[in-house]
């Protein structure tokens, strides 16, 4: 086993070097599996599937991204391990307005805009710059090793996938669940295109609420009998906070059993600034109990408006363009912005008398998620989908279980609101995405077809323009979990891959994507079944329906940064993963994701802990070392072979770990105690308690007291031989079991260890530990307790008595029980070497008086040290000692002491200062003990 591991461990060219590897030799890559092999007790591969939740073309990785590629390749990795035909699914997302936003930005440098050089040229430049910066986020992908099968790395615009989506498209308008209409619609002004209720972020602003009055029409008592000169007597008073809207108001609403307004049935009010009789109606609009019980009605500019406008069949008047400024239908307001028409109808109102009131009030506004611009509600014809079939059988779906959300809460949020989905507006306005596959005809016919119609199925003309809308992203990567297996043909890849068997993503996406997923899937699967045999082989039995597109869904928590505070821009606290693994490596990054990631939590993401694991790195890497060394000291016919756990056993393989002394004993039992809990915990997606598992074996069992435990054997003539195979063996399947989560390093030692002539391609591909019950001993592991706890006395007391570190010391013990006297006699050896002991004394009673002892219900001990001292050095020492406590004491009490400290500082430092108070009376004590016992002057 000649190998060479460099001196220091440095992650950066370790894991390169890697992660090219897994990519050049395609070994994540899963092929379409053929049939399942036939014949009695065959037995079908069980498989795990699992799609990415493709990012943003246009982004870059975030820690969000790594967070969650963390969690997915551990599971991955778990599985490709455990023998599970193992896929996973990336791509990348052509996300509609980002990528359009992007692109005409970089056109804005160039002094070019989208309308001039129209729609064609504009989306062959989109092409462009995803073919030159489209591969950002996957490279990364790649540079951190995420085991995904880049072969089939899909682009929601691929060919393949827009001939589904059309397929999707007409299909659902043919089975009449799709639908064309005027509504309003959310509007940005800015993207000049519909956004769904989903992507308007709402922020409480402080607002105003203004009271105008509307002149009731012939309540004027005429004045000389002329009619034009009369004095309105009546008025309604109504209220709103975008008063320009009302130059598009067509009635006043008030409520039927509002008394104060029974008189005015029927009649008519004269619109203020427009000269327009509009007429007063009775709509559960108006609730008495709010402000004047009256309300304005604008159908045209907000949703409810447009909802009672129906119902009392008013004209919908639009008073605005896409860019919100007003059109010609705002008579003397055309041409000017929305916030300044505001401006000037106020100052008009208040002018002519028609302004009761201004009140301050909050203001709920929606703005653009993706720009900021405030979104104006507008009326625009608009491609919807009747959602609530498919929502139905979704919640069905969730509801029976045949797929489980996880942590539970997530379930009730999401049936919640699936029963109160609205239909979901499909079309935008943009130029990038899929676009909407139905013609208009000059006729008014719109045929929906899958293919460019060559003439118009009513009329026969053949000059046909195709819809300018585009679909919102997230219709077609609702159908991702079957369009990336094949569908809509029938393909072998749906049968072994759908249902895909877990999604893990983040509560921010729950409606936008994983609704629409389980809906779409839900519907266009509906009847589907899984390969029987690859079903029962993957333990998917106990589930009826194969329709859903994932059994299982595991909602992450975010990470935040140290102090908790969400990462953003604007607040400069985001976290560059990629800054972070330049410096600590990839492994110690995921290691800090995985052991702070508990279910439901957020993290904070602290770089004091990456640093801790970075040294967790260290450890393995310098352990690695030195069992290299051993094993290089033994001849070449005495050296061990390879490996020999639960897991693969290549041929060739000349020993096995043999459990001969205690501490073998121990750590086998402790080794599958871990992988135990690990396997559960991974499970049920506790990675924080499988890294912390793994951590405290790796290093506070395996490094810290196995290795030094078994120094002594490997350095004996009779017994190196099966202690270095012991070591190895163990080694081996310790690197199995930290793989999923550190998988450069574990890869790295372990091609070491076979020397450049591993049995396998890579370490991902050897068998996860498996507990073995039979290995786990009790008594082994309440022995070794005991003995620990020995050792870690006499080390206490050693560093009390401030001994020379080497000195090897003699010790006086008291056994309290004739098992731990055997015990502690058999394992000298250990004592000798872990606590420095020189000679054992068994005394009947170690005495108090002379030294510091310390006991436990089955010792007490004592160790024998004589301090040659220099009384004047020592004493010197001490002097100084008590200075630095006298001036800390000062400081301590004089802080203590101060009022307005005590009324600011947080209670847990005021805590802390009092505790080290207290300790440093108990050191000054100390202190002036030992020089009076020195007889310092
Ligand atoms: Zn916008
Ligand atoms: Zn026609």
């Amino acid at each position: 086993m000649p190998h060479d591991l460099p001196k220091a461990y440095e992650p950066g060219a370790i894991e390169s070097r890697w992660a090219e590897y897994w990519i050049k030799e395609k070994l994540f890559s899963v092929p379409t599996p053929a049939a399942n092999p036939a014949g009695e007790g065959a037995r079908a591969t069980p498989v795990f599937t699992l799609l990415l939740p493709p990012p943003n073309v246009t982004g870059n990785l975030h820690m969000g991204h790594m967070f969650e590629q963390t969690q997915m390749d551990i599971i991955v990795r778990w599985h490709r391990m455990r023998g599970f035909l193992t896929l996973w699914l990336p791509g990348t997302d052509h996300a509609g307005i980002a990528t359009q936003l992007m692109v005409e930005r970089q056109l804005a440098t160039e002094g070019k805009k989208r309308r001039d050089m129209g729609r064609e040229k504009f989306i062959e430049r989109v092409w462009e710059w995803k073919k030159q910066y489209g591969g950002n986020i996957t490279d990364q992908m790649k540079r951190l090793g995420a085991s995904v099968d880049w072969d089939r790395e899909y682009f929601t615009m691929d060919e393949n996938l827009s001939r589904a989506v059309r397929e999707v498209f007409v299909r659902l308008y043919e089975e009449g669940l799709i639908y064309r209409g005027k509504y309003i619609v959310n509007w940005c002004p800015r993207c000049e295109t519909a956004i769904s209720d989903l992507e308007v972020k709402h922020e409480d602003v402080p607002g105003k609420l203004w009271e105008i009055r509307y002149p009731v029409v012939d309540s004027a008592l005429p004045a000389d009998g002329q009619p034009g000169a009369a004095v309105p007597t009546q008025f309604i008073t109504v209220a709103t906070t975008r008063p320009e809207t009302m130059l598009g108001d067509t009635a006043v609403a008030v409520n039927k059993n509002d008394q104060r307004y029974t008189h005015l049935h029927g009649k008519k009010v004269l619109l203020p600034l427009m000269e327009r009789e509009i007429p007063i109606i009775t709509d559960e609009l108006a609730q008495p109990e709010f402000g004047t019980g009256a309300v304005k009605v604008t159908p045209a500019h907000d949703p409810n408006d447009f909802q009672a406008g129906l119902r009392h069949g008013l004209p919908q008047i639009e008073v605005m363009d896409e860019n919100a400024r007003m059109n010609q239908n705002a008579g003397k307001y055309a041409g000017l912005d929305r916030y300044e028409a505001r401006k000037q109808v106020i100052a008009d109102l208040k002018a002519r008398n028609f302004l009761v009131g201004t009140k301050d009030h909050t203001i709920p506004l929606g703005k653009c998620d993706r720009c900021g611009t405030v979104v104006e509600p507008r009326l625009s014809t608009q491609w919807f989908i009747k959602i609530a079939p498919m929502a139905l059988r979704a919640a069905d779906a969730v509801r029976s279980s045949e797929i489980t959300i996880e942590p539970e809460n997530n379930r009730q949020i999401f049936l919640n609101w699936m029963d109160n989905i609205h239909d979901w507006c499909i079309s935008r306005q943009l130029w990038w995405g899929h676009r909407i596959p139905a013609w208009h005809c000059g006729c008014g016919e719109i045929i929906v077809a899958r293919e460019t119609p060559a003439k118009c199925s009513k009329c026969g003309k053949s000059e046909l323009t195709q819809d300018r809308d585009v679909l919102d992203t997230w219709f077609s990567s609702g159908l991702l979990p079957f369009t990336t297996l094949g569908w809509p043909d029938r393909t072998r890849d749906l049968e072994v891959f759908y249902p895909t068997a877990l999604m893990i993503t983040g509560f921010d996406i729950l409606f936008f994507w994983l609704a629409r997923m389980i809906m779409f899937g839900c519907h266009f699967m509906q009847g589907n079944q899984q390969d029987p045999a690859i079903k029962a082989a993957s333990g998917w039995n106990d589930r009826k329906d194969d329709a859903v597109p994932f059994r299982r869904v595991y909602i992450h928590a975010l990470v935040r940064d140290a102090d908790r505070q969400k990462m953003s821009k604007t607040k400069g606290n985001v976290v560059d993963p990629l800054d972070v693994v330049a410096r600590y490596g990839t492994d110690a990054v995921r290691f800090t994701l995985a052991a702070m990631a508990a279910p439901g939590t957020d993290i904070a993401f602290n770089e004091s802990r990456t640093e801790g694991y970075r040294n967790f790195a260290n450890k393995i890497w310098n352990a690695a070392r030195f069992m290299f060394m051993n094993v290089d000291r033994l001849s070449p016919d005495l050296k061990p072979g390879l490996p020999v756990l639960a897991g693969c056993s290549p041929a060739g393989c000349k020993l096995v770990f043999q459990a001969t002394t205690l501490e073998d004993r121990w750590i086998l039992s402790r080794f599958n105690r871990t992988t135990r809990e690990v396997n559960e915990a991974l499970g049920t997606f506790r990675f924080h308690e499988a890294s912390n598992r793994i951590y405290d074996f790796f290093w506070g069992e395996f490094c810290d007291w196995y290795l030094e435990l078994i120094k002594p054997r490997l350095n004996s003539s009779s017994d190196a031989q099966q202690a270095c195979a012991n070591l190895v063996n163990l080694f081996e399947a310790s690197l199995r079991l930290l793989h999923p989560v550190m998988p450069f390093i574990t890869e790295e030692i372990w091609h070491a260890m076979h020397d450049g002539k591993p049995p396998l391609k890579s370490l991902a591909f050897a068998g996860y530990p498996q507990v073995n019950d039979s290995q786990i001993d009790l008594t082994a592991e309440t022995n070794m307790a005991i003995l620990q706890d020995l050792i870690v006395n006499i080390r206490n007391l050693r560093a009390e008595l401030r001994a020379e570190p080497r000195a090897k010391l003699p010790i006086q013990v008291c056994f309290h029980d004739e098992q731990t006297r055997i015990l502690i006699f058999q394992n000298r050896v250990a004592l000798e070497q872990l606590a420095n002991v020189s000679e054992i004394t068994e005394v009947d009673q170690v005495a108090a008086s002379q030294a510091p002892t310390r006991g436990t219900t089955r010792f007490d001990v004592r160790v024998i040290y004589e301090r040659r001292v220099d009384v004047a050095a020592e004493c010197e020492r001490l002097k100084k000692e008590l200075e630095k406590i006298e001036k800390e004491t000062a400081n301590n009490q004089r802080q203590l002491g101060n009022e307005q400290f005590l009324a600011k500082a947080p209670a847990n430092v005021v805590e802390g200062m009092r505790k080290r108070g207290a300790e440093l009376v108990v050191l000054r004590d100390k202190s002036l003990a030992q020089m009076k016992e020195l007889d310092c002057k």
